[in-house]
């Protein structure tokens, strides 16, 4: 099975294909498709499984189709990328950085830490995709350095790391600022019972995938 297979748009499969990807992984192989179709997801993936490019790709791809150039308009954050911790927050983005590198789309990566103005500047600025530590993304919101009403594509990434990490509270609220309307996708290695009930609360009848 090749990437080529999936339906992903050209400029996604040349990003890939000089990364030095050749076989999706079999997380990658059950979340595109799905992704693709608009379902809200929720997968049971490690890291090192590739799930990152599972996410993305379908993302991506979605994102390219619906983007069409509007040069008038600023760019909105359509979507958001929730992570853990710094490190993660900033390899995802590299990742999302490399899989769009031909595609019109901007990304940006926002974590606590480190000053708040050079995050205000880039924001100014437009992003399409955003990813983030929870309690930055709150500061942003609540100063108003942050619109979150455009968002179209929700993705909670390590949810139980998340959970663990005592980010329940600030997941809520996190929630409660961005659209209803929107495709969500939630991944985590495990399933308690915390995380299926933050899955039935953010999700809307979703597929559900384990690797
Ligand atoms: P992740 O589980 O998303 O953290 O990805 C783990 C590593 O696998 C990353 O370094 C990716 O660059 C790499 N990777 C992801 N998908 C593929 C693939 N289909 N082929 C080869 N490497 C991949």
């Amino acid at each position: 099975m090749s990437f080529d297979s999936l339906g992903l748009a050209e400029p996604i499969l040349k990003a890939i294909s000089e990364a030095g990807y050749e076989t999706p992984t079999p997380i990658q192989l059950q979340a595109i498709p799905l992704v693709l179709t608009g379902t809200d997801l929720l997968a049971g993936a490690q890291t090192g499984t590739g799930k990152t490019a599972g996410f993305t790709l379908p993302l991506l791809h979605l994102m390219s189709g619906t983007g069409k150039p509007r040069p008038q308009e600023p760019r909105r954050v359509r979507a958001l990328i929730l992570t853990p911790t710094r490190e993660l927050a900033a390899q995802v983005e590299e990742s999302v950085r490399t899989y769009s590198k031909y595609l019109p789309l901007r990304s940006m990566v926002i974590f606590g830490g480190v000053g708040m103005n050079p995050q205000i500047d880039a924001l100014r600025r437009g992003v399409d995709i955003l990813v983030a530590t929870p309690g930055r993304l709150l500061d942003h919101h609540q100063q108003g350095t942050l619109d979150l009403s455009h968002v179209e594509y929700f993705i909670l990434d390590e949810a139980d790391r998340m959970l663990d990490m005592g980010f329940i509270h600030d997941i809520r609220r996190v929630l409660a600022v961005l659209p209803p309307k929107k495709q969500s996708l939630l991944f985590s290695a495990t399933f308690s019972d915390e995380i299926k009930a933050l899955a039935e609360r953010l999700l809307n009848q979703p597929k559900t995938i384990e690797v």
